[in-house]
């Protein structure tokens, strides 16, 4: 129905309902007008026809105006649902959601994909240092770094504050290492003005990589990842360590 208003465009739709709406007033008093045997007269049709042509076209436009509106909403919730508001990306439920889909496909293929979680470092000395909306422009700036530069078959999600997620199916451990190795390269780059300052910012990030032959579930893999990640921020943070199993 959607499609077909669109398609069709508004105005049309209400001259089509408005000639449908006269045509049926004018012809229902043709009928009418042959049941009671009355004799045939222009001036009757015409009054006939002057309601519809003044109420079809408002009404229409209105009720069309609102089912768009409606329309319109809905899909504004759907976004909501499945999207981080600050960085565009998927929020944490709908990560997961997507992650047990290619987790499922993956399995099914027999193929490997790399599972990377990262966090941005010190971000509470950011937020301290240069107040909340500072950080909020970061984290926003990241969501931006990661929608222009990942690929489109790559998962990627908010799943903590300053926390990010990502899938990578079809890819080794080597693969994913390259991946987090431009990530963390592409962060460092980055530099995000706020009130006349530049500020940047790094991240620290952990791999982890589900073979068929494990039967590691996601939890189990983000758990993993996790750990790594820990390393990293052991190690001095603006790095990537790999998760134990698989050294
Ligand atoms: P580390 O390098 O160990 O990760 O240090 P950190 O300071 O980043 O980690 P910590 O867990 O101590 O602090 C995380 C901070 O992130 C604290 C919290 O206020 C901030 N944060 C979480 N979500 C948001 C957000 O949506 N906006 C802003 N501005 N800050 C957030
Ligand atoms: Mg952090
Ligand atoms: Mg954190």
């Amino acid at each position: 129905m959607r499609k077909v208003i669109y398609k069709i465009g508004r105005i049309r739709i209400v001259v089509l309902i408005s000639v449908i709406a006269v045509l049926l007033a004018v012809g229902l008093n043709y009928i009418l007008q042959q049941f009671q045997e009355v004799t045939f007269s222009y001036s009757s049709f015409l009054r006939a026809a002057v309601i519809p042509i003044i109420v079809a076209p408002l009404l229409s436009w209105y009720l069309i105006g609102l089912f768009l509106r409606v329309i319109e909403l809905e899909e504004t919730m759907s976004e909501w649902a499945l999207f981080d508001q600050l960085t565009g990306l998927l929020n944490r439920r709908a990560f997961l959601h997507r992650a047990e889909q290619e987790y499922r496909s993956a399995k099914r293929y027999e193929t490997t994909f790399g599972v990377v979680v990262l966090d941005l470092d010190y971000f509470k000395n950011i937020n301290d240092q240069h107040g909340h909306m500072a950080g909020d422009a970061i984290l926003k700036d990241f969501g931006d770094l990661v929608l222009e530069q990942i690929r489109q078959s790559d998962i990627s999600g908010r799943i903590g504050g300053e926390e990010f997620a990502f899938i990578l199916p079809n890819t080794t451990l080597a693969q994913s290492q390259v991946f987090a190795e431009k990530l963390l390269q592409a962060v460092a780059d980055r530099q995000v003005m706020i009130d006349g300052q530049t500020i940047n910012y790094t991240a620290s990030i952990g791999i982890t990589v589900s073979f068929p032959e494990n039967d590691f579930k996601i939890h189990n893999l983000i758990h993993h990842a996790d750990q790594a990640l820990y390393k990293a921020k052991s190690a001095g943070r603006n790095c990537y360590k790999v998760a134990e199993n698989l050294l």
